[in-house]
């Protein structure tokens, strides 16, 4: 597991906890905002984008791990996700972001900009399916 300073880590919350201001969430009001630190130093931020039409509504984390994987960046180092709560990830970005290692370091955080749980991805997905299991 990659190793953050605690300012790194507080850092990237905080971008996390920025971002989160501009979430699109007319229907469930939950703001998550995220930020995706690349092992090159870059860091991308996503928010929730809901839709009238729920089941298209996007999480914040894949926006942010489709916006680095679309700009040439796979290997990530860490990832913060910030809620009002410190909610944690869903299912569904668990396995996102195990497709691209189950080493990213995960901070969960609150409202407040507090850390509340930190973990990797494979904390977060024991026996996580992979691309190693297509034999790629
Ligand atoms: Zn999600």
């Amino acid at each position: 597991m990659t190793e953050l300073t605690d300012v790194e880590k507080q850092a990237l919350i905080d971008l996390a906890n920025e971002a989160r201001k501009l979430a699109y969430v007319p229907y469930s009001n939950y703001h998550v905002g995220a930020a995706l630190r690349t092992k090159s130093g870059r860091v991308y931020t996503g928010v929730n984008v809901e839709s009238a039409a729920y089941p298209t509504t996007m999480c914040a984390e894949r926006v942010a791990v489709y916006k680095a994987v679309s700009e040439g960046e796979r290997a990530f180092e860490a990832i913060a996700v910030v809620t009002d709560n410190g909610g944690s990830p869903c299912g569904g970005c668990r396995q996102v972001l195990a497709e691209f290692g189950l080493e990213t370091v995960v901070l969960i955080a609150d409202g407040s900009g507090r850390l509340v749980v930190e973990t990797s991805v494979g904390g977060l997905l024991p026996l996580a399916f992979t691309p190693e299991h297509l034999g790629k």
